[in-house]
């Protein structure tokens, strides 16, 4: 175990004291499409000690019950309530904010999904739409971009699920939801409201799921600039595995840098249970 974090909770002591953890996936639990080592036998360990754990993931575009299969069909026990996606918390806190709105969206099936169950209409209309949401979408024409512009314009609110510039892909790095994102202020000159990593928001709608404190809750990820820096603006403690993107040097570099860093889930395991 590096001990990264110079608080006086870090240390194994303080790693013991954590009550839940919120998981980022990819690169975390696993890689591709295989799991990373020890990730199956920890999630089994927590839920045999009845520690509280959530699955976070910013992408929008898949629902829960598709991304549990695809965890399970890796061999990690998965269930749809355990995963908690951008497109969740986006569609649940807008529909607290502005119940039977309607939708002009930029955006696949989960984001779809979720917002049609919370309650929202869609439209492909600029004149019609109370709210522009935009996610990750495959689908997007000309013609959609063009309607979101001019709805942004027109004042209605800018609503983002992430702002991931890119996504890994066998091909190579590929436009994510923060380019489409992107185009969009382009065409505006406005600021997206953002639900998904880094903003705190999504850590925070997760608590209430734990039942324990943000302060006993670790936020475990590969990523600095997210996972980490996302972890730390919602008060948690912070976690870094070097299975993704991270690296010993990225993790220290930031400011301040997460509580722990592990090389896997097994290892965070050991020191967890161990
Ligand atoms: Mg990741």
């Amino acid at each position: 175990m590096n001990d990264a974090g110079d608080g006086a909770g870090a240390g194994v002591r303080g790693l013991r004291a954590l009550q839940a953890f919120v998981f980022d996936m990819d690169g975390v639990m696993y890689r591709g499409n295989v799991a990373v080592p020890g990730a199956a036998a920890f999630i089994a360990a927590l839920r045999e000690a009845g520690v509280p754990f959530v699955f976070l993931t910013n992408n929008s575009t898949t629902p829960p019950d598709k991304v549990a299969e695809r965890m399970n069909g890796m061999g990690i026990p998965c269930r749809a309530e355990e995963v908690l996606t951008s497109a969740e918390v986006t569609a649940t806190t807008l529909a607290g904010e502005m119940p039977g709105a309607r939708v002009l969206l930029v955006g696949e099936e989960g984001i779809r999904q979720a917002l049609a169950a919370a309650g929202f209409r869609f439209t492909e209309d600029h004149r019609q739409a109370d709210v522009v949401v935009v996610g990750m979408d495959r689908q997007l024409t000309y013609a959609r971009l063009q309607e979101a512009g001019l709805a942004i314009r027109r004042g209605a609110p800018f609503i983002a699920t992430n702002t991931d510039r890119t996504l890994p892909t066998p091909l190579g790095l590929v436009p994510g939801a923060g380019s489409l994102v992107a185009a969009l202020q382009a065409a505006t000159d406005r600021e997206p409201r953002v639900f998904g990593k880094p903003s705190p928001g999504i850590y925070l709608y997760a608590l209430p799921r734990l039942g324990v404190p943000a302060d006993v809750t670790a936020a475990v990820g590969d990523r600095p600039e997210t996972d980490i820096l996302g972890g730390q603006r919602a008060g948690m403690r912070t976690i870094g595995v070097l299975t993704g993107v991270g690296t010993p040097e990225s993790f220290a570099a930031m400011p301040p840098p997460p509580d722990w860093v592990f090389r896997d889930l097994g290892e965070l395991n050991q020191a967890y249970f161990g």
